[in-house]
């Protein structure tokens, strides 16, 4: 198969992009192939969040983890669209598990398709898009002729995001996921039993690439703490 043969398959706010894995080091072809034992692409469906809304997490117990957001269900509905276009072909895939389940991180590995790169904030990001994008990928036993597409620098290095985490999960070079999550903890304890799930967006929104999403739902958030 090409990279020509899902043009058109998704919508505007959708992007894809393919890597073969040998682009992956030693660990993560492990991690993929305890999905797919048999991986030869990894595919990534990077969806533009342009709302807020869609990255409000809410309580969903029939979703693995027992919650989910817009963005995600929309990116994962994408990544099924393409999983069907394959197995009409004939070939097996594997739509991974969200982030933090599944062993492997979605954006290092979204890094090596071209669609994007990972901004000083840790966050991966595009010039586009900025980033405001939520991550999906799919592993596949089709080998798909790619050639990732080299994507511009768009992290200017401002410090925008370090400044503004209020945690400190962000340093130079460097990004602590516990004190990130801790520092989301302290945002859900302080709602209580909200329906829900409140998220911090402050690296985010501080950073200057991409159209930030409309603020009013974080507004109506910080308010309400
Ligand atoms: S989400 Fe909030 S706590 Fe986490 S790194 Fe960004 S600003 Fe810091
Ligand atoms: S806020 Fe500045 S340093 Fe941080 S990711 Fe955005 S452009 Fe890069």
């Amino acid at each position: 198969m090409r990279q020509d043969d899902f043009s058109g398959l998704l919508p505007a706010c959708c992007r894809v992009g393919f890597a073969s894995i040998d682009r992956y080091d030693t660990d993560e072809r492990k991690a993929m192939e305890a999905f797919l034992p048999d991986v030869q692409t990894v595919i990534v469906v990077a969806h533009h969040v342009m709302h807020s809304l869609e990255w409000t997490w809410f309580a969903f117990d029939g979703e693995p983890g027992g919650e989910t957001c817009a963005a995600d269900l929309h990116a994962k509905s994408m990544g099924k669209r393409i999983c069907h276009a394959l197995e009409t072909k004939g070939h097996r895939n594997v739509l991974l598990p969200y982030p933090g389940e599944c062993g492997v991180m979605f954006k290092t590995l979204a890094v090596k398709t071209g669609l994007g790169h990972l901004g000083d904030s840790f966050l991966f990001m595009n010039a586009d898009w900025g980033p405001w994008i939520h991550l999906r990928v799919i592993l596949t036993e089709a080998q798909i002729d790619c050639e990732p597409r080299p994507t511009p620098q768009a992290c200017t290095h401002c410090g925008a995001c370090l400044q503004a985490c209020p945690s400190g999960a962000i340093m130079e070079g460097d990004f602590d996921g516990l004190k990130c999550r801790d520092g989301m903890r302290g945002l859900r304890n302080a709602l209580g039993k909200a329906p829900t799930i409140y998220e911090c967006e402050q690296c985010l929104r501080a950073c200057p690439i991409g159209p930030a999403p409309h603020e009013v739902l974080v507004s109506y958030k910080y308010q309400e703490i």
